[in-house]
């Protein structure tokens, strides 16, 4: 995929939440053996319907909340299911979140700079107030808010929707962090704003070698800001790879569908009407086999009964789909009906 450093690798990753009531608890696999890995100043992105657990890998990272399988590696430090408080901290710092809502993310009744100092006070970055206020300008004109001093002052009311995710984008920043997950950072904000940001996040990555985990449902987004880019489906990656050959070569029928949704506004060769058709499937009772099979326009019968395996396709392209992998479908259906035959045969004697 890329020469750089890897700076984050996840292994595994999984997440079991509890469902139902205390008597009736059902399992929700909100992610399952999830595996992937960013290099150093590569923006990533994670695209899928909503409900497909994208969301959900971000809060994992980021230790919001704790993992059930799995493990995240950062700088190639491990971390695991229980993580100690003073290692959460040096977690945070290196790796901060933007979250999709910049209206909710900011206090209405403090300052940009109030915002922007806090974090430098919590991480210890804030030294008897030298520098302080020259760093938040700093970080204010880093993500486009300039003169600073315009800014600084101003309460999240006095901001448009656009502004208010640069100061989220700045209180990231200003502390310093080597990955940035971004979750649906610009899926509330106008139409004529979003490209301002995602503009800002290839700057970002282009001036200071920052690396990005960009959660969206809106392919065409992960086409303009992505190098590597991760498909996912009902918690599982489907699909993932160098972007370009993910976009140009699917190899799993989920991601041409999502590519037929794309408008063709330049040229996208799969452009259609054809989106995915039906829901996405319930966590709670996933389908049996491949958990995309009752949408899948190529469903076969062995997609029916057995889980399909990850399959490489070299340069760091993979699909988990039996169509990139026949013979193996061959041998489990081969098995299949084996095992139904013997059973028939049990039953007659
Ligand atoms: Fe479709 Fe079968 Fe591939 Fe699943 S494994 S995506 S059902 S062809």
């Amino acid at each position: 995929m890329s020469e750089e450093p890897i700076l984050l690798e996840v292994e595994g990753l999984g997440k079991v939440f509890a469902a139902g009531n205390a008597l009736n608890r059902r399992p929700v696999h909100a992610v399952a053996d999830v595996s992937f890995r960013i290099a150093r100043g590569r923006v990533t992105v994670i695209v899928g319907e909503s409900g497909s657990g994208k969301s959900t890998v971000a809060r994992l990272i980021a230790r919001l909340i704790e993992p059930t399988a799995g493990v995240v590696r950062f700088q190639g430090e491990a971390y695991v299911a229980k993580v100690r408080r003073r290692e959460l901290s040096r977690l945070r710092r290196r790796v901060q979140m933007i979250f999709q809502d910049p209206f909710g993310s900011l206090n209405p009744h403090h300052s940009v700079g109030y915002h922007l100092v806090r974090p430098l006070k919590n991480y210890g970055k804030a030294r008897a107030g030298a520098g302080v206020r020259g760093r938040v300008l700093q970080a204010l004109e880093a993500v486009g808010l300039t003169p600073g001093e315009d800014y600084i002052d101003k309460y999240p009311h006095e901001l448009s929707g656009g502004q208010r995710q640069r100061v989220v984008i700045a209180r990231a920043l200003i502390v310093e962090p080597l990955l940035l997950l971004a979750d649906e950072p610009t899926s509330m904000l106008d139409v004529s704003i979003r490209m301002g940001i995602l503009n800002l996040m290839r700057q970002l990555r282009r001036d200071r070698g920052l690396s990005f985990l960009f959660i969206t449902h809106d392919l065409a987004s992960a086409r303009y800001v992505g190098d590597d880019l991760l498909v996912m489906y009902a918690g599982q990656l489907v699909e993932g790879g160098p972007a370009d050959d993910v976009v140009e070569r699917p190899a799993h029928p989920y991601t041409r569908l999502l590519l037929s949704a794309v408008p063709d506004v330049v040229h996208n060769p799969f452009a259609s009407d054809r989106a995915p058709t039906g829901e996405p499937p319930n966590l709670a009772q996933l389908p049996t086999g491949c958990h995309f099979h009752p949408r899948c326009p190529q469903v076969m019968e062995v997609c029916k009964r057995v889980a399909p395996r990850r399959v490489e396709l070299g340069g760091g392209h993979f699909a988990a789909c039996h169509l990139n992998d026949m013979d193996y479908a061959a041998r489990q259906d081969g098995t299949i009906a084996q095992e139904a035959g013997n059973g028939a045969s049990r039953r007659k004697g």
